[in-house]
């Protein structure tokens, strides 16, 4: 099924789950609910795993974010991220309350001590720490180094964070750099992962709403993979978060690099086509939508005549003519039905395989 080579990182366990090294590229997301309400954040989680997330981030920027932290936990069964800004003590107690993974740059938590106390609480409790760089987020002595390359500037950001941690002997880490850019954003995993082997963290960032930011994660997530590079991803976008599975998951089907639900194989139409294949695809897709999940292509085609060739790669489909559908398993015609009753032979037939 694989059909690219994903570079060698080293492995880390997030909870349940381990990344890098020969595991599969996980797909990731972030809650949007205020994470002091429990309740909406778990009801949001299980909407995530349900689409195929499998490590999800929530941020924590107070106390009531920690004390409703056990309480989430407990409910899902996905590793939990805590996404912690400036506060090492938050770092510290968001690991108490049971997260798998925390995301925090050591470099301005300002604290030498600081950095101390949530390297050895990590270390006790085997907890991956993510540095996540972004650019835009610069100090001004690596701005003047680095004017015209914010590649280059992100990888020096990230280097002098991952140092305050490799001081400390610690190297359970994993790395983001992402930029709106997307060249900037390729350079710098390249560039970085000729220097070192943590497995990296990868997305486009603030990629935008439905469905620029799909495109845009796309194309930039697409070029990544292609090199081998990413061990976890995430597609950022102004949507609920679902979107983002479900976009992330299409990106690794599309790659061939993971299977998980139908993929729908259609064609554009001609002037062939006499039947209303916009709402015909509409329709099977959300009918497809109530099944479990499985890897399976399905295509639905404008005309009789050219349909299941153009789908011969398909594992089942429907051609349509003027008033009959053929249905047809991997190119081969196996009966032709009436159009009225098409899509339930169609999901009849996917139910039986
Ligand atoms: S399958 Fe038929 S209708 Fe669709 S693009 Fe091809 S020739 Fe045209």
């Amino acid at each position: 099924m694989n059909s690219l080579r994903k570079r060698r990182t080293k492995e880390v366990k997030i909870g349940n789950i381990k990344i890098g090294g020969e595991n599969p590229i996980r797909v990731q997301s972030m809650t949007r609910s205020p994470t002091r309400d429990g309740q909406k954040v778990v009801e949001e989680i299980k909407r995530l795993e349900g689409a195929g997330c499998e490590i999800v981030r929530i941020a924590v920027p107070d106390e009531p974010s920690i004390e409703a932290i056990p309480y989430i936990k407990e409910r899902i069964s996905i590793p939990l991220v805590a996404d912690i800004h400036f506060h090492w003590r938050l770092a510290i107690k968001a690991m108490e309350k049971g997260v798998d993974k925390i995301r925090i740059n050591p470099g301005t938590i300002g604290s030498r001590e600081g950095v101390k106390e949530i390297v050895k609480m990590a270390k006790g409790k085997g907890i991956p720490i993510r540095i996540g760089v972004n650019a835009g987020s610069f100090p001004k002595d690596v701005l003047e180094k680095y004017p015209r390359s914010p590649a280059e500037a992100m990888v020096e950001v990230a280097m002098r964070e991952i140092s305050l941690l490799e001081e400390l002997e610690f190297e359970d880490i994993v790395v983001s750099l992402k930029a709106f850019d997307i060249q900037t954003t390729v350079e710098a995993y390249e560039y970085f992962s000729q220097m070192r082997d943590y497995p990296l963290h990868i997305g486009i960032t603030e990629a935008g709403p439905m469905p620029e930011g799909a495109i845009r994660s796309a194309v930039g997530l697409g070029i990544l993979l292609g090199k081998g590079l990413g061990d976890t991803i995430r597609v950022s976008l102004t949507a609920e978060g679902v979107k983002e599975v479900e976009v992330a998951w299409e990106i690794l089907q599309s790659l061939n690099i993971r299977e998980r639900g139908f993929i729908i194989v259609s064609c554009p139409m001609c002037a062939r086509c006499a039947v209303p294949l916009i709402e015909l695809v509409r329709e099977v897709k959300s009918e497809l939508e109530k099944l479990p999940p499985r890897p399976l292509k399905v295509a639905v085609m404008g005309c009789e005549v050219n349909g299941p060739g153009e789908a011969k790669d398909a594992d089942i489909g429907l051609a349509f003519g003027k008033s009959s559908a053929v249905l047809f398993l991997r190119g081969k015609p196996i009966k032709t039905v009436s159009f009225s009753e098409a899509v339930e032979k169609l999901l009849g037939e996917i139910e039986k395989m």
